[in-house]
């Protein structure tokens, strides 16, 4: 089960300036049948009332400040302080869907006000959120219109498991170390076992960072909490740039490759055909990748199981189906 942090107005919770909500189908209806929840709203959290006066970002994009429109209150520290205050939660998840737009939750676009003016431009970032990002830079973050957008949603939901893969995975190595002394060979075969399986995963997004990493594994001796931090920001910001056509094209060739000597030549040609369909924008991504997992089921090949390719988040999610 995916733990997810989530803008408490977005579950429906009457939490908003206005004492309403911003109740999105998404979490409630799809993420939550593989998700368990934590729900925040940093304006509620600081002690502020529903409903209550309208807070706006002010100042430079380098330091804006929450305002409150009313009083002139400045509410940036206690708001930033929030997550602090969470950090041991917040270091439990493995991403956050947050509300745009808001000047505590908005992680991009918000309406960046002028000091005592009514010019604005749409450039800031919530105060919350920003501190989100500083605190846990690896963390898959969304805001909810972008995860309209089904390519930004399956990127994002993708990303979700990987880390949360990688959470499970760094927490057994430090049980490992505490039980061992600090063998690192259980740590090396986990670590290993992560890079192969998301190898074309990985190579959608970026053609060279999979082989970089692996040379990193090799070298490195002591698995510090500074290596394993920066292993995986690299693939996180990686895997945040959604993967193209092209990126997924050349994994599909890649793997395309791995089955030619097993199936024959009709099941080749169609293969191949999807392939190209999909490359051209004639099909979507589920197309060539449901072929293959039926290939998969035809000529068993414990290798290929393994890539996160073939499954990156449970199948009724359907995500593929529309990139
Ligand atoms: S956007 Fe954030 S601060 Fe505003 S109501 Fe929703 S959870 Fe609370």
């Amino acid at each position: 089960m995916l733990y997810v942090g989530v803008s408490a107005c977005l579950l429906g919770h009457k939490v908003r300036y206005d004492g309403g909500h911003k109740g999105y189908s998404f979490c409630q209806n799809e993420l939550s049948r593989y998700a368990e929840y934590l729900p925040l709203c940093p304006e509620v959290g600081i002690g502020l009332s529903v409903p209550r006066p309208t807070i706006r970002l002010t100042g430079d994009i380098e330091s804006p400040r929450a305002i409150v429109t009313d009083t002139g209150d400045d509410l940036t520290a206690k708001l930033a302080a929030f997550a602090d205050m969470h950090v041991g939660k917040l270091s439990q998840l493995s991403g956050y869907i947050l509300c745009a737009k808001s000047p505590s939750c908005g992680t991009e676009g918000v309406r960046l006000y002028k000091a005592n003016s009514e010019e604005n431009a749409r450039e800031g970032i919530g105060i919350f959120a920003a501190r989100l990002r500083t605190l846990f830079p690896a963390l898959p973050i969304a805001e909810d219109r972008n995860l309209d957008d089904p390519v930004m949603r399956e990127n994002f939901v993708l990303r979700l498991f990987v880390y949360s893969e990688w959470r499970a995975i760094t927490a057994a190595i430090r049980a490992n170390e505490r039980a061992t002394g600090n063998d690192a060979e259980p740590t090396r075969d986990g670590l290993r076992s992560f890079h192969s399986r998301h190898k074309y995963l990985l190579f959608a997004h970026d053609d060279r960072l999979h082989e970089q990493l692996a040379h990193e594994l090799q070298k490195i001796s002591e698995f510090t909490d500074e290596f394993l931090d920066s292993y995986i920001l690299k693939i996180m910001l990686a895997l945040a740039e959604p993967a193209t056509r092209e990126g997924h094209t050349r994994v599909l060739l890649k793997l395309q490759g791995f089955f030619k000597q097993r199936i024959n030549s009709k099941d080749r040609l169609e293969l191949a055909q999807l392939i190209s369909q999909y490359y051209h924008g004639e099909v979507s991504l589920a197309a060539p990748v449901t072929l293959m997992n039926d290939y998969l089921g035809r000529y068993p090949d414990q290798y290929l199981a393994s890539q996160s390719y073939f499954h990156p988040y449970p199948g009724d999610l359907n995500l593929r189906c529309d990139i």
